[in-house]
C-alpha cells in the first residue's frame, strides 16, 4: 500500500516537522498569553529541557532505529496482533487502535506513579519547577526506553494499521506540548475543550507538589480515562497561579533545571515509601 510505504520512508521527517511546527506555535502562544510567571529563566529551562529531548532522540535512534512504525510493519508481515488476524474495516481498526494506544499510555502513566522504582525515573518529568511547552518532552532516557518497549508490546498484541501508529505518535506529541504549555485559555473554553482533550489547566493539576493532586489527571491525550477510572480532579486547591509545581524534595536548580542533575534523579535517595506502600505522611519526603 502506497501510504504505508510513505509513512515508513518519511517517519522521522513527519514527526520532526510536526514537533517543530507545534512547538513554535505553543512557544509563541506562551509569550502572548502566559498563564503563570516562570520561576526559572527560560534560557536555563529550555537549554536543558531541550538538551534532554535531543539526548533521548539520539538514544532512541540508536536502540530502535525502525521505531514504532517499524515494529508495526514487522507485526503486519508476520500476521501478529488482533487487527492483522481478524479482517476489520480500515477506519474502525485505525480509530480503535488510536484509542487503545492512548489508554495504554494512561495506564503506563499510572504505573510509573504507583511503582516506586518507576516513580524514580518519572520524577525527572515532575521535578521541573515550572510548567511549559518544554516540560511535555522532558523525560529521563530510561523512561523513554520503557515507553518504547511498552508501545512495542501493545503493537504486537494489537496489530494496528501503520497510519494509526503514526497519527497516534504525532497526536500524542502535539497534545503533550499543548497540555504542558503555559498558556491562558478562557475558562469557559477550557471547560468545553477538556471534554475532548487534556487541557493545560487539567494537566497542571498533575504537576502539583501535593500528593493527592499529582496522583490525578494522568491522561496525556484523551481526558476520558481519568473520568472513567476515577483519577479526575477538576482544579488545584491553591489555584493555578498560586499552586506549587514540582516535587517537594527536589527544589534546587542544579537538580531540577540542569541536565546532569536531571539525569541523576532516578539514582538519588533511598528506595522507600512512595504512595503505594506509604503508611505515614511525612512532610519532608516526596
Ligand atoms: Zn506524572
Ligand atoms: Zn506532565
Amino acid at each position: 500500500m502506497k501510504l504505508d510505504e510513505l509513512i515508513l520512508q518519511y517517519e522521522p521527517q513527519i514527526r520532526l516537522g510536526c514537533f517543530l511546527g507545534i512547538f513554535a506555535i505553543m512557544a509563541l502562544w506562551e509569550i502572548l498569553a502566559p498563564r503563570r510567571q516562570l520561576s526559572v529563566t527560560k534560557s536555563i529551562r529550555w537549554g536543558n529541557n531541550i538538551g534532554i529531548v535531543v539526548l533521548n532522540s539520539v538514544i532512541l535512534r540508536l536502540l530502535f532505529p525502525a521505531a514504532a512504525v517499524g515494529m508495526t510493519a514487522f507485526a503486519q508481515k508476520h500476521g501478529w496482533g488482533l487487527f492483522n488476524y481478524f479482517q476489520t474495516p480500515a477506519l474502525l481498526s485505525t480509530l480503535v487502535s488510536i484509542v487503545i494506544l492512548d489508554m495504554v499510555i494512561y495506564l503506563q502513566h499510572v504505573m510509573v506513579h504507583a511503582v516506586p522504582v518507576f516513580w524514580r525515573m518519572h520524577r525527572v518529568h515532575h521535578a521541573d519547577l515550572d510548567f511549559d511547552v518544554t516540560t511535555g518532552a522532558r523525560f529521563h532516557p530510561l523512561e523513554i526506553i520503557l515507553s518504547m518497549l511498552i508501545k512495542f508490546a501493545t503493537i504486537v498484541v494489537l496489530g494496528p494499521p501503520l497510519v494509526a501508529v503514526i497519527v497516534f505518535e504525532v497526536l500524542l506529541n502535539a497534545t503533550a506540548m499543548f497540555n504542558h504549555s503555559n498558556v491562558k485559555l478562557p475558562l469557559r473554553l477550557d471547560k468545553i475543550l477538556r471534554l475532548f482533550v487534556v487541557t493545560p489547566d487539567m494537566h497542571r493539576v498533575h504537576h502539583s507538589t501535593e500528593d493527592d493532586e499529582t496522583n490525578s489527571n494522568f491522561g496525556f491525550n484523551l481526558p476520558w480515562w481519568d473520568r472513567l477510572f476515577g483519577t479526575y480532579r477538576d482544579q488545584p486547591r491553591a489555584g493555578h497561579e498560586n499552586m506549587t509545581i514540582g516535587i517537594r524534595s527536589f527544589r534546587e536548580l542544579k537538580d531540577c533545571a540542569w541536565l546532569p542533575g536531571m539525569l541523576s534523579i532516578p539514582f538519588r535517595g533511598k528506595i522507600h515509601d512512595y504512595v503505594i506502600n506509604r503508611r505515614q505522611w511525612d512532610d519532608d519526603e516526596n
